[in-house]
């Protein structure tokens, strides 16, 4: 019992030092957000040359017109880089995202910045996943599995997800209470003894193309603000040499820590990403827990540039300490909670009010103290890559 107890609650004492308060970038509503970036961005177009701000529509069954923002700064002398900064792939990952694009903007996009350097930020990619606090789509799909860099993405198996079906898909309401919720941490411990873990983290994590309801689908085919945004990408990329795509999630990791991933890229590009990131440690995938996606977003992106150097990052916000094997078992038992609240319903109101509390305290942490550090981290980061990436040595 005790073990079901401590595996149940979500609270941290954050104590980072901290030296500013960065709360006016954060909000929880979605209207309130895409307002403020069309704000930044019609800033940015009285302020730069050239300037182009559109909202695309993602059409959905949900009544909503919902739109995610494109805001593209040009190089205002010479084409020569172009830095494309993207949030929410994941939805409700966007709320951490829409403060860190809030903080470069306010903070680093200047004169100086884009003389030979373009920008081009990418708000919200999954608008209904921001609005309804969710990862994926209104289809169930998740971005980050359905952004296509070959043509057989959608009849990709993944063949472990089979074995692990029942585990991550109960087909019936959600009681959170239920005896295999109280116990899922044994239910998956005795798993993880049957196949070992890193074959059990890629089979969940991996995506699949199978199982329309099940979790962490990719889709049949791309998502409508994935076939949008692929012309928008290539005509903005065109002129540009050097691309820097940095793609912003939060969820895997130590609290309050930045995880630098990817997966690997040739020797010589990994050699200049190691040398931009200078001081940060990279995972390119060799490490114990680490697992490979497919249909990854920056990979869509680097598929349209294939002629370019092109240097993809994706950098996400730690928030549960997900990075030990028994931490990791946390934020999978919450995703398979909402999904499977989200497919067959849940048993009372609590039983919903309390999933998706998790879910949002999972990729949008209450935590001032972990806002504030997060974002002072982020910007140590721009500090320190963005005078590298402009100095014309990539
Ligand atoms: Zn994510």
């Amino acid at each position: 019992m005790y073990l079901s107890i401590s595996f149940s609650k979500l609270s941290f004492r954050d104590n980072f030092s901290v030296a500013a308060d960065y709360s006016s970038y954060f909000n929880e509503d979605y209207e309130m957000l895409s307002e403020s970036f069309e704000n930044l961005s019609l800033e940015l177009l009285n302020n730069y040359r050239n300037v182009e701000y559109r909202k695309v529509i993602v059409p959905s069954q949900d009544s909503d017109k919902l739109t995610f923002g494109v805001c593209y700064v040009p190089a205002q002398k010479n084409n020569k880089n172009l830095l494309i900064l993207s949030s929410g792939v994941h939805g409700v990952e966007g709320f951490v995202g829409h403060a860190v694009q809030s903080l470069f903007i306010d903070r680093f996009l200047d004169e100086e910045l884009i003389e030979n350097t373009g920008v081009l930020l990418i708000h919200s990619i999954n608008p209904y996943g921001l609005k309804h606090m969710r990862r994926v789509t209104n289809n169930n799909v998740d971005l980050n599995r359905n952004s296509p860099s070959t043509d057989n993405l959608y009849s990709t198996v993944n063949e472990g997800y089979p074995k692990v079906y029942e585990l991550i898909n109960p087909q019936k309401k959600v009681k959170v209470s239920s005896v295999e919720n109280r116990f899922f941490f044994l239910k998956a411990v005795n798993e993880i003894r049957k196949v070992s873990m890193p074959v059990l983290r890629q089979a969940v994590l991996q995506g699949q193309y199978q199982y329309p309801k099940g979790l962490y689908f990719g889709g049949l085919s791309p998502e409508p603000q994935i076939d949008s945004l692929r012309p928008i990408i290539e005509r903005i990329c065109d002129p540009y040499q050097t691309i820097l795509a940095i793609d912003l999630h939060t969820g895997y990791g130590e609290r309050g820590v930045l995880l630098f991933f990817q997966d690997p890229v040739d020797k010589e590009r990994m050699d200049k990403i190691e040398s931009l990131f200078a001081g940060y440690t990279i995972d390119w995938g060799n490490t114990e827990d680490f697992y490979t996606v497919t249909g990854d977003f920056t990979d869509f992106v680097e598929a349209l540039n294939s002629e370019k150097q092109f240097y993809p990052m994706t950098i996400e916000y730690g928030t549960l300490n997900s990075q030990t094997t028994m931490g990791s078992l946390k934020p999978i038992h919450i995703m398979i909670l909402e999904n499977q609240g989200q497919q067959f319903g849940y048993a009372s109101e609590r039983d919903s009010i309390k999933v998706k509390q998790d879910l949002l305290e999972m990729y949008f942490p209450a935590s001032v103290n972990w806002r504030n550090h997060i974002m002072e981290q982020s910007k140590m980061v721009f500090d320190s890559i963005i005078p590298r990436f402009t100095s014309g040595n990539y």
